[in-house]
């Protein structure tokens, strides 16, 4: 079952959307060399008491923080802590979310640390953001669900393959529906899969939280002793890039970004829907 949302209720998700790219802001002028992910937790933290927001993070399924801090060959779900100190070459992952009168917002971004990066770092963070705003695009009244699938696969194919072979679309994990709760129905693959279907159809009111995940390797990944880190199986460094959408009447929304996606959008031809806070 998807949970078709009114104007109302995306106008609460909007607000959520709007602290969560507060924390964005935040955290990623704290990423620099020798802060610990453990302090930009606690910046996230202070974002969303300052919004009387709440953290859908903290607690989820026993998760000990406000945000998931990933770094270098950390795809997704690194816990903040004291020991992990950021280094100047470092790239950083950050996913956060806050929630605001019962409704959820989820997003997340790669940070370069310090200076120096290899260029294949820069391109690699480059594909991942834009094969979610290719994605993004796909959120059209009338697409089914393994159209968001397929523009986000699709983009990072027609790339130039990276000097360490193919970029890694990271399988094991995936974008989700969001509303009432962080994670609903449906998953959303970042490829398509044969053996699914194409998945319900786009409607207005029908909110998806897009989350791409590339390793400049292996696509396959494993969970550390603390139930919660996933690693790439290669230890190859990777990227993770998340936004929340709204379908409306009038296009999507981009729930989490400060713009509602206007600008990124128009470069593929799509006119983001109007901001209900506007
Ligand atoms: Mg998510």
């Amino acid at each position: 079952m998807v949970e078709i949302k009114t104007a109302e209720q995306i106008a609460k998700m909007r607000e959520a959307g709007l602290v969560v790219a507060a924390i964005h802001a935040a955290t990623r002028e704290a990423a620099v060399p020798g802060a610990t992910t453990k302090d930009l937790d606690e910046v996230a933290r202070k974002v969303i008491a300052e919004h009387g927001a709440k953290s859908n993070f903290l607690g989820y399924g026993g998760f000990p923080a406000t945000i998931c801090t990933s770094v270098n060959e950390v795809v997704v779900h690194g816990i903040p802590d004291e020991k992990t100190v950021l280094k100047d070459g470092d790239i950083i992952s950050i996913d956060a979310g806050a929630i605001i009168d019962g409704w959820h917002g989820d997003a997340a971004f790669t940070a370069f640390v310090g200076t120096g990066h290899a260029p294949e770092l820069l391109e690699l963070s480059r594909v991942t953001e834009e094969s979610m705003w290719a994605g993004i695009a796909a959120v059209k009244n009338g697409n089914r669900l393994v159209d968001i699938s397929r523009a986000i696969e699709g983009y990072i194919r027609r790339q130039p393959r990276p000097a360490t072979g193919k970029y890694g679309i990271i399988e094991d994990y995936g974008g989700h529906g969001i509303g009432s709760e962080m994670h609903m129905d449906p998953h959303l693959l970042n490829y398509v899969s044969r053996k699914r279907g194409k998945g319900p159809k786009l409607v207005p009111g029908f909110c998806i939280a897009i989350e791409p995940m590339v390793s400049l390797g292996t696509a396959r990944t494993h969970v550390l002793e603390d139930d919660w880190t996933v690693l790439t199986d290669d230890m190859s460094w990777s990227s993770h890039w998340e936004h929340s959408v709204a379908l409306t009447e009038e296009g999507p929304l981009v729930l989490t970004a400060v713009d509602g996606g206007k600008a990124k959008l128009a470069e593929y031809g799509v006119t983001a829907a109007p901001d209900p806070l506007a």
